[in-house]
């Protein structure tokens, strides 16, 4: 089996996620008492949260890359950031390391256009829904039509990410609020909703939806056993 090499704690309780997806996904694949072997590296979310506000997109860099060579020298075989808006640096992570970094947005993209949908929504955090790294990586190689909230909409969407779901809060009326983004959209005509944030399933399930959710964590994850577990020696 390939070793995986998770970059977490952005925060911790969507690293409880993968962690939980990818040992499913490894028992389901190999059954019995099969599990995934992980390398683990998990950072302090306070520190990387006080720069992403701040701007400092270097020093986060530079932490995540450093926590990258951790990983790699640690024996895994590729790596995961597991979170989206850490994305906008990975190229300068993937650059530090001669593992293959292995992107949310491509997993999440190759999903959608498999299942044929063309125009989808965004939710996530501001730097995810505002930005270019992510929508511009799903529209150049996935020729996705990305939509996102409203600007106010998304100033929700981001403050229930930092003030509630990455501390552990799951809160109904928060939960009510999304699905009314949700149909907002849907009304703009997306045809199904990407989950652009590792934390956000904790908050919205399938069944509360109107629209199909790729979970980005989920999907992220089942990459990762499926690069696992392949018969070729390395991803
Ligand atoms: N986990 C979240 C994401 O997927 C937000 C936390 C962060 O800023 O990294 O974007």
């Amino acid at each position: 089996m390939n070793t995986i090499g998770l970059l977490g704690g952005m925060s911790w309780e969507s690293t409880l996620s993968y962690y939980r997806h990818i040992n499913q996904g490894v028992k389901s694949a190999l059954g019995g008492l099969h599990s995934a072997q992980l390398v683990l590296y998990s950072v302090d979310f306070d520190a990387i949260e006080k720069m992403q506000h701040q701007g400092d997109w270097t020093g986060t860099a530079e932490v995540l890359a450093d926590a990258a060579k951790r990983i790699e020298s640690a024996g895994a075989d590729f790596l995961l950031i597991c979170t989206n808006t850490m994305h906008k640096v990975a190229p300068l992570v993937a650059s530090e390391i001669s593992i293959p970094l292995i992107h949310i947005a491509d997993a999440t993209g190759a999903q959608i256009q498999a299942q044929g949908f063309t125009r989808v929504g965004l939710l996530g955090t501001a730097f995810t829904m505002e930005e270019d790294f992510y929508k511009g990586r799903l529209s150049e190689q996935f020729g996705l039509q990305v939509l996102i909230p409203e600007s106010e909409d998304r100033q929700h969407v981001h403050r229930i990410i930092y003030d509630e779901l990455c501390q552990g809060k799951i809160a109904e009326d928060s939960r009510q609020h999304y699905i009314r983004i949700v149909r907002q959209l849907q009304s703009q005509g997306v045809q199904a909703i990407i989950l652009g944030c590792t934390e956000i399933s904790l908050l919205l399930g399938q069944s509360d939806s109107p629209l199909p959710l790729f979970d980005t964590t989920a999907i992220h994850a089942q990459k990762a056993v499926e690069l696992a577990i392949a018969t070729d020696p390395k991803p």
